[in-house]
């Protein structure tokens, strides 16, 4: 395939590799990654060595910042062994320039990590992603096996082996049916059960049909008859997905949860992105950046694709074997593709008091119409439009203490001043001054 690039690549790239594409030893019922093998009938799903060097030096190569980051991703990518892994880590040390850094990352459900594979993670000071998706019955709802048993015990095993190891571990939760209306639980789970101090929270959305919509509801793992491939169309959800008021909920009282006690101890990506953009600075994540475009995705034989949500035929880039990924971030398909999260937004986002902030979130999600009817609008924007305007005093608060020079915890005596003050004669059972609707005692108290 030949390219003509007219546009340059973005200077920095977020790039996950997935080693064995779409397969997995798990049978996550929301997992629609899984569906992907679909696109590669026959395919044995192992990256080559050819790949995987072209991965490295070409990650290395593609961008202009001093901090390089070699990014592992599934399916499982711990299904490869370890080997696989640390023969990517010896090839970025030899790629390397002088003057450049490199850093690690792997995300996994963690259920084949043993001493081995911690001491190699350890040792080459890999971040690890680990997924887990709250108390052990709220993680089991949906992260099950090929035999349908829940996957808690080996999961919560694989992070007491990490953090023997010191292996520093991320925590990534979906927000479901399952565990969207307990917020409070969940994090409090994570930061007193697990002592978990990076939190990472991910909304589940799988769109389907009235076609798909019977069989999306089963999941999509592999050996069930019909199963499509997942893609990014139609305007309805399955029974497994966050609502988007839920989500707004989950955010929000998590929020509270945080500002109050948890700032400087405690990690959650979200409220970092938010502070971020409320101190002018953009956004740290490419969902509430104004554009998109830099945080493609490789499938095991080269396969470049726009994004890890979008790996559709329709998204493909080329063949990092055959062109130079530099040249396929180029394109003006993938300038179109991150600039079309702009330009693609409806009116009812233009005119929103919180875009600054949110930018429409993900093209993924946008398959809802806004009240006068205008098609494109996010699926989940009650929820952000909630979560944003929620956090604006707090956030603001976060963002003057930093422009002048403080720490963002003083925040939390700011706060627990002012809330003496706000409830100070509330009654137990009186409605909750800060307008929750619950009591008190349910509440503030
Ligand atoms: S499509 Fe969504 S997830 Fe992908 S890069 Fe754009 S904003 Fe990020
Ligand atoms: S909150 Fe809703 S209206 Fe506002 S920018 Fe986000 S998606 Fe658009």
């Amino acid at each position: 395939m030949t390219t003509e690039p007219v546009h340059s690549a973005p200077p920095a790239i977020h790039l996950l590799a997935k080693p064995s594409g779409a397969i997995c030893n798990l049978n996550c019922t929301y997992c629609f990654f899984l569906s992907k093998e679909l696109l590669y009938p026959g395919d044995r799903f192992r990256m080559d060595d050819e790949t995987l060097e072209a991965y490295v030096r070409q990650t290395i190569e593609s961008q202009q910042i001093d901090e390089i980051t070699i990014a592992w991703q599934g399916g499982e990518p711990t299904l490869m062994g370890v080997d696989f892994i640390r023969r990517s880590v010896e090839l970025a040390r030899q790629y390397l320039p002088q003057g450049k850094t490199i850093e690690f990352s792997m995300q996994t459900n963690g259920t084949l990590l043993d001493d081995d594979w911690c001491q190699f993670l350890a040792e080459n000071g890999f971040l690890v992603g680990l997924s887990v998706d709250g108390p052990p019955a709220m993680h089991d709802a949906y992260r099950v096996d090929k035999q349908n048993r829940g996957t808690s015990g080996r999961v919560l095993a694989a992070y007491e082996l990490l953090k023997r190891h010191e292996v520093d571990v991320n925590i990534l939760c979906t927000v479901n049916a399952a565990n969207q209306d307990h917020p409070v639980e969940v994090y409090r789970y994570f930061r007193d059960e697990l002592g978990a101090d990076f939190l990472q929270f991910i909304p589940i959305v799988e769109r389907a049909s009235e076609v798909t919509l019977e069989i999306a509801n089963k999941g999509w793992a592999g050996g069930r008859k019909g199963r499509p491939l997942y893609v990014n169309k139609g305007s309805m959800t399955t029974e497994r997905s966050v609502g988007a008021a839920q989500w707004g909920r989950f955010l929000c009282a998590v929020f509270d949860e945080w500002v109050r006690n948890d700032v400087g101890d405690v990690f959650v990506q979200y409220f970092d992105a938010a502070l971020v953009s409320w101190l002018g600075m953009g956004s740290a994540m490419c969902i509430f950046a104004e554009t998109c475009g830099a945080a493609p995705v490789l499938e095991h034989n080269g396969d470049l694709y726009s994004c890890d949500h979008f790996v559709e035929p329709e998204h493909k880039l080329g063949n990092i074997n055959e062109t130079h990924m530099l040249e396929l971030l180029a394109t003006p398909q993938q300038h179109k593709f991150g600039n079309g999260k702009r330009d693609m937004l409806p009116q009812y986002c233009l005119d929103c008091e919180v875009r600054f902030a949110c930018h429409g979130e993900c093209p993924r999600n946008r398959f809802i119409s806004s009240p006068d009817g205008e098609p494109g609008l996010n699926y989940l924007c009650e929820g952000y439009k909630a979560f944003f305007s929620h956090i604006d005093e707090p956030i603001r608060l976060m963002a003057d203490i930093l422009r002048r020079g403080g720490i963002a915890p003083e925040v939390m005596d700011i706060l627990a001043e002012r809330d003496r003050a706000r409830f100070v004669g509330v009654g137990r059972n009186d409605p909750c001054p800060c307008g929750s609707g619950q009591k008190f005692k349910r509440c503030h108290a």
